[in-house]
This record gives C-alpha cells, structure tokens and sequence, in this order.
C-alpha cells in the first residue's frame, strides 16, 4: 500500500462539515490534476458527499473511510454530518469523537507511508501524528490570512480591554489599514462554565498548539485578494503560507461538477438555470447563509419582509423542508409566495451555489460571510450584503466592506453565535437595494468584477495561487526525497 516513491503521496483528512470538506476535496482534485496522489480520508456516512463532490475526478483520488465512535461517545450512527439540523448536544459529542479519531488515523498513515498530511485546524493530534511517520502536517483553515492575521492581532494585543464600553470603537493594532471593531463584534468568548467549557477549552488550547508546530497553513485565497494580509502573515507573523485558491475554480466551467457539489441539491439544476436564464445581468440576488446558520422563524420573516419590499429578484436558500404543499409555514409570510411568483425562487434545504453564483444573472449576495461563500462571491464578480453571523465571520465583512469595498452590511452588531441578534427587515431591504441600484452599486460592481477577473488569472499557469501550490509540490517533494 505504500506510495511509488516517484510520486508525491497527500493524505487529505477534512473536518465533517460541508465547509470544511468542500474545499478540502477541491485541493485534492486540484493536487491530483498536477499529478500528485491524493487520498482522501473520511467516515463511511460522509463517504457520498465526498464521492459526489469529487465527481469526474473519482479514478483520480483514492477515499479511504475511517471508523467513526459512535457507542464510544454515546451517539447514534450516521449523525457526524455537522449542518444546520446538527443539535448543540450531537455537535459536542462529535467534537469529541474527533480525539478518538487519532488512533485508526495512524494506522492509516502506517500502511500507506503518504508524504504529508493536510488535515483540518479542528484535528488537534494532526501535527503530533504526522511528527510520528516524519511527515510534515499541513494546517487546513477555512479562512482568509486577513482573518488569520486580525485574530492573530487581537489575541496578542487585546485592543478590547482598552475600551470603555462595548459599543466603543477600537482599531485593530499593528494590522495594516486601519481596520476598526467594537468588542461586541468580536467572536463570543469560549465558554467558562458547564460541563463542557472545560472540555472545549482544552481542545482549543491543543488546537492552537498543533497549529503553532504544524509546517504551514493552506490557505482558500489568492494574493491580489489580500496582499497586504499575505506580506503581513508571512513576514510580521512569521508563519508558512501558502494561498492556493479560490480552490471553486478548480471546477472551471464544468456544469455536472459544479452540480454534484456538496449535498444532493433540492433543486433540479436546470430548473435553476432556466429561471436564471431568463433573467437580466446583475438583476439577481441570491440570498444564502451556508451550510450552519440556522435563523429563528422570526428572522426568517424579517428577510422575506426586506426581499419583498426591496422589489428585487431574488434565490433564497432556507434550511427548512416542507412536508406537503397545505403546510402551513411560520417563518413566510401570508401570500409571499403567490405575490413574488415570477420574482422570487425559494430554495429549500441544499441549493447548487456554485452554478447560481457563477451566472449572470446574479449581481447580488446576503451571506453571513463563511469564507467559501464569500470566496465564491469574489468569483462569481457579485457585491455582497455581509451579515456574520459567528466565528471570524466579522473578520470577512471587514475584509468585503472595509478593504475590498464591494459590500455593504447589513449592519449585525454582534457576532455571538447562532444566530448574531435579529435584524429587521428595513435594514435588510436597505443593504439589498444599496448592493443591487444606484451609483455605489455599479463603483462596487466594477471593483467586484475586477477581482472577479484576478481570481481566474491567479489559477492560471504563470497566476499567483498556481505558483505557489507549484512551490509547495516542489517543497513537499524535496521534503519527501530526503526522508
Ligand atoms: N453550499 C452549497 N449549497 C447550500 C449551502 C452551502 O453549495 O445550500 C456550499 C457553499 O457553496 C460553500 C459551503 O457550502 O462552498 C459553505 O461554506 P461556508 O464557508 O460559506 O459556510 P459554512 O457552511 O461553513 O458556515
């Protein structure tokens, strides 16, 4: 079982959620279409999101499944898919399960002896076991360096606790351009009580200790996105990089892959298509919040009330199922959907993004600003309403708003969880309107457009993000000879 010696051998262990195994798969396929083995290891119930995102790919990429503890951690089988629908309980558990996964994650390494292993920041044993075969560990983040780079800022100098209050604003320290914050949008604190605070914070604790020893960070971006943050993160903070993305491209123009994405899609792709089709360019915006955000039904409403009243066409992806055509559904309001006929399509449950994204009709994103998405928007050319909604998300709306200026918030003034505080619907039909007409729109447009066209050019042979995943083959590769 163990690699031709010729051959650079990655082992890719992705984290179990769709945003962190979409982009994981989109590196193998795109170290594999340079010739390099790539093995993709993943449990028995993730095994068909990971086949059907590998598509055409699947003679190129080698997945091998991992035993997942169920009775070990007191779950039922088959629900370590961490989405929306995943309780607060079911996720604990599953984080702990991951430790568990060190042991058969070794024997693996033992018997096909790959040459490096990529593995997600949650996989805190990951720097450790690859130390035990000799083999570098990669860090795979689902982030932006400008994130990194601001957290990073953050923790060491704690700009939060020189502030009065809550809502006062600082400046990000040392961080090029002036970036400013309130500590209420800072991500919430760890938690400091209840069983499993102490759990969780441990694991975080290993966690940035695996990430400090790890080799390097693979990073979903591209230079001209975030030059300022590449220099900064390579040469203040010291650490290896590499930016290898949008990692989205690596499906080019092919329908069928970008089709067989992720999750089964709810929606028959050409149905999709052919309401775009028949839109104007730019006239669309698409409405969605990845693959985690579960809004309450009273939040739901607010967006159907800003949609409606902003008087623009519109996708919305809403986590929910309907169970039969009479069900009655709280979260919409009476008649929302016979009086947006022809205006509006409500996605339910998995929408084909990529393929919405990428057509001319859409000219417009509300995203809660995960860092694929907000990646796929930066190809896609749209302007974008940033609505974080936890984690580094306010990180994102900065780096889209602030420094990129092609977007606008929607104006969520704490990023603390779940769900990030109601907004209302007149804000949410302001920032619709303020990214879809008007003068901002076409100056964020054209710059949307201009990094649009960057992105594609950084792929390239000769690009940024084609150069430096060449470096890393290259080092990897040396790496690989000497040991
Ligand atoms: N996605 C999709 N359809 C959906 C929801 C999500 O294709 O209905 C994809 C989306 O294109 C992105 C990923 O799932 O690649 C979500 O990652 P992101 O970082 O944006 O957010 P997360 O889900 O991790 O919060």
């Amino acid at each position: 079982m163990t690699s031709n010696n010729s051959q650079l051998h990655i082992f890719f262990l992705p984290a179990l959620s769709p945003g962190h195994m979409i982009p994981v798969i989109e590196m193998a396929k795109l170290v594999a279409s340079r010739g390099v083995m790539a093995t993709i290891v993943t449990t028995a119930h993730n095994l068909a999101f990971v086949s059907r995102t590998i598509s055409t790919y699947s003679t190129k990429i080698k997945i091998v499944t991992i035993k997942f503890p169920y009775a070990e951690v007191g779950l039922p089988e088959g629900c370590e898919i961490i989405d929306s629908d995943t309780p607060p309980d079911i996720l604990f558990r599953v984080i702990k399960a991951l430790r568990l996964l060190q042991e058969p994650m070794e024997q693996l390494l033992s018997s096909y002896q790959p040459d490096c292993l990529v593995a997600d920041a949650f996989f805190s044993w990951a720097t450790n076991s690859a130390a035990k075969f000799n083999i570098p560990r990669l860090v795979f983040h689902v982030a932006c360096l400008f994130s990194l780079c601001a957290s990073h800022s953050i923790e060491l100098y704690e700009p939060q606790k020189k502030v009065s209050s809550d809502s006062e604003t600082f400046i990000i320290p040392s961080l090029p351009g002036e970036i400013k914050l309130t500590k209420m949008q800072l991500p919430a604190d760890l938690p400091k009580t209840g069983v499993e605070a102490e759990y969780i914070n441990k694991m975080v604790k290993a966690v940035h200790e695996s990430v400090e020893n790890s080799y390097g960070f693979i990073i979903n971006s591209f230079y001209e996105l975030e030059k300022d943050y590449v220099d900064y993160y390579r040469n203040v903070i010291g650490r290896k990089a590499w930016h290898i993305g949008p990692l989205s491209l690596c499906h080019a123009d092919n329908i069928e892959e970008k089709s067989q994405r992720g999750k089964e899609s709810s929606i028959a792709e050409n149905e999709c298509l052919k309401w775009l089709d028949s839109r104007k360019p730019d006239s669309v915006v698409y409405v969605g919040f990845g693959s985690l955000v579960n809004f309450s039904d009273s939040q739901l409403m607010e967006i159907a009330l800003g949609l409606e009243a902003s008087e623009k066409q519109f996708i919305w992806v809403v986590k929910k199922s309907k169970r039969n055509e009479q069900e009655k559904e709280e979260w919409l309001p009476e008649g929302f959907e016979k009086r947006t006929v022809g205006k509006g399509l409500i996605i339910r449950g998995w929408a084909p993004q990529l393929l919405i994204m990428d057509h001319e009709a859409v000219g417009g994103f509300v995203t809660h600003c995960g860092w694929n998405s907000t990646l796929e928007g930066v190809c896609g050319g749209v302007v974008m309403a940033t609505w974080p909604v936890s984690y580094e998300q306010i990180y994102t709306e900065k780096l889209v708003t602030d420094v990129l200026k092609i977007g606008v918030s929607v104006g969520a003034q704490t990023c603390d969880g779940i769900v990030g505080g109601i907004i209302k619907s007149e804000a949410i039909e302001k920032a619709v309107n303020r990214i879809m007409e008007g003068i901002e729109a076409e100056e964020m447009r054209s710059r949307a457009k201009a990094f649009a066209k960057k992105a594609r050019q950084s792929v390239k042979e000769g690009g940024s993000s084609y150069s430096d995943l060449n470096s890393l083959i290259e080092e990897l590769s040396l790496k690989s000879l000497k040991h």
